[in-house]
C-alpha cells in the first residue's frame, strides 16, 4: 500500500474516533457502529480495563485505577488544560517547521508569520481568561445580590438552600460538585478549563470556541495556499502536461497532483486534515452554545427542561386516560343506551390526542438582543442589581 493511502486511512480512522467520541451519543447514531464505539471510547473499555487489572493485581489494582478516575473527573485538576497547551503549542511548531520556509509565497504575505503568532497569542489569553476568571461563585456575601439579579420561575427554579454551602440557592445557580461552590446561571463545568462556565466568564468561554474557530479555519486557508503557491512556483502543471503528457484537464491531472502533494507535504496535509476536523468539531459546538445564548437557556437547563417536559407531558396523558376511563365507565352503566359499535369505537380519535401539548415557557428568554447582552454584560454586574443589594441591605 503506498505511503498515500496510508495517509488517508489514518485521517479516515481519526476523523471516526473524534465524531464516535465526541457525537456517537446523538439520536442520529442511535444503533450504530458509531454509537457502538462511543460507548467503547467512554465506558465499556474502561470496563474491561478494570476487570483486567482486578484479574491481574486484585482489589489493589482496582482500588489505585478508581482513585486516579477519582482524581481526574472529580476533582479540580489541570491534566486538560495541560493538554491543550500541548496541542496549542505542538500545532503552531509544527506548521512553523514545516511551513513558514514558504511564506512569503505566491499567495501568502511576510505578514502571515506575524498575524499567526498574534492568532495563537489572541488563542492563548482567552484560555487564560477563561480558566481562571471567577465563574460567578456564590458566597454569603453576595448571594442577596444574585437572588435580585435571578428571580424564581418556579417551574425549574423555586426557593431552595444549598445543602452544602448553607446559604439560599439563587436562580439559574448550581453547586458544582468537582469545584464545590455554587455558580451563578451555570453552564457546565468544563474539564478543559478546569474551571465552571458561569454567568461571569460565559462570554470567554464563547469567544474562546468563536476564536479558535477562525483559528484552525485559518490554519487550513494558509496550508491550502501555501500548497497552491508551491505548485505555482515549481510549475506542477505545466510539467505534468508537457513533460509528461497528460491531458489538461481536472480528473486527469487531480490524482498526479494530489499524488505528488501527498509525497512532498504529507505534514502539512496531515496538518490541514487535523485543523479542518477540529474546526468542523468547533463550529458544531459554538453553534450549540450560541444557541443556548440566543435563547437564554443553559447546557444545565436543557436537561431540566427535557425532564421537565417529558414529566409534564406523562402527567397531561394520565390525566386524559383517568378521565376516558371514568367517562367510558359511566357510559357502561347507563342502562337501555345502545352499545356504540365496533367500527366506531375502532375509528375513534384516541383520547390521548388531545392531551395538552406542552410548551416551553422561557421566562428568561427576553429576546436575543437582551439575551446577547446578558452574556456580555452579565446581571449581578450591573449597577441597577449592585443597587438593589444596597437596598436589601
Ligand atoms: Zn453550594
Ligand atoms: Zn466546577
Amino acid at each position: 500500500m503506498g505511503v498515500e493511502w496510508v495517509l488517508v486511512c489514518h485521517g479516515l480512522v481519526t476523523l471516526l474516533v473524534v465524531i464516535s467520541f465526541l457525537c456517537g451519543q446523538w439520536p442520529i447514531f442511535q444503533g450504530t457502529f458509531v454509537e457502538r464505539i462511543h460507548y467503547f471510547l467512554t465506558s465499556g473499555f474502561y470496563d474491561y480495563l478494570l476487570r483486567f487489572v482486578g484479574f491481574l493485581c486484585g482489589s489493589r489494582g482496582t482500588n489505585a485505577i478508581l482513585s486516579v478516575e477519582y482524581f481526574c473527573c472529580d476533582r479540580p485538576n489541570p491534566i486538560l488544560q495541560l493538554i491543550y497547551v500541548v496541542i496549542l503549542g505542538a500545532t503552531y511548531y509544527l506548521v512553523v517547521k514545516s511551513s513558514f520556509v514558504y511564506i512569503p509565497g505566491y499567495y501568502l504575505g511576510e505578514s502571515h508569520r506575524y498575524i499567526s503568532l498574534a492568532a495563537v497569542c489572541v488563542g492563548a489569553v482567552l484560555f487564560l481568561l477563561t480558566s481562571f476568571s471567577d465563574a460567578g461563585t456564590i458566597n454569603s456575601e453576595n448571594v442577596s445580590h444574585y437572588l435580585s439579579a435571578y428571580p424564581y420561575d418556579n417551574i425549574l427554579y423555586s426557593e431552595k438552600e444549598c445543602s452544602t454551602c448553607r446559604i439560599p440557592k439563587p436562580a439559574r445557580s448550581k453547586h458544582c460538585s468537582i469545584c464545590n461552590r455554587c455558580v451563578a446561571r451555570f453552564d457546565h463545568h468544563c474539564g478543559w478549563m478546569n474551571n465552571c462556565i458561569g454567568e461571569r466568564n460565559n462570554r470567554f468561554f464563547l469567544a474562546f470556541l468563536l476564536w479558535h474557530f477562525f483559528l484552525c479555519v485559518y490554519g487550513t486557508a494558509a496550508i491550502v495556499m501555501i500548497l497552491a503557491g508551491r505548485m505555482v512556483d515549481l510549475k506542477v502543471i505545466h510539467i505534468l502536461t508537457v513533460y509528461y503528457g497528460i491531458e489538461k484537464s481536472f480528473r486527469s491531472l487531480a490524482p498526479h497532483v494530489v499524488q505528488w502533494l501527498l509525497s512532498s507535504y504529507n505534514t502539512q496535509i496531515l496538518l490541514m486534515v487535523f485543523l479542518a476536523i477540529v474546526s468542523l468539531l468547533l463550529a458544531g459546538f459554538f453553534g450549540y452554545h450560541a444557541h443556548l445564548c440566543l435563547t437564554n437557556t443553559t447546557t444545565n437547563e436543557t436537561f431540566k427542561w427535557q425532564d421537565y417536559l417529558s414529566w409534564q407531558r406523562k402527567l397531561n396523558e394520565a390525566k386524559i386516560s383517568a378521565e376516558a376511563l371514568k367517562a367510558s365507565i359511566s357510559e357502561l352503566r347507563k342502562e337501555g343506551k345502545a352499545p356504540v359499535s365496533k367500527w366506531k369505537s375502532f375509528f375513534r380519535r384516541s383520547p390521548l390526542e388531545d392531551a395538552e401539548v406542552v410548551v416551553k415557557t422561557n421566562m428568561y428568554d427576553k429576546g436575543w438582543v437582551r439575551n446577547v447582552g446578558e452574556i456580555l454584560h452579565p446581571l449581578s454586574m450591573r449597577q441597577s442589581f449592585r443597587q438593589s443589594k444596597v437596598h436589601n441591605n
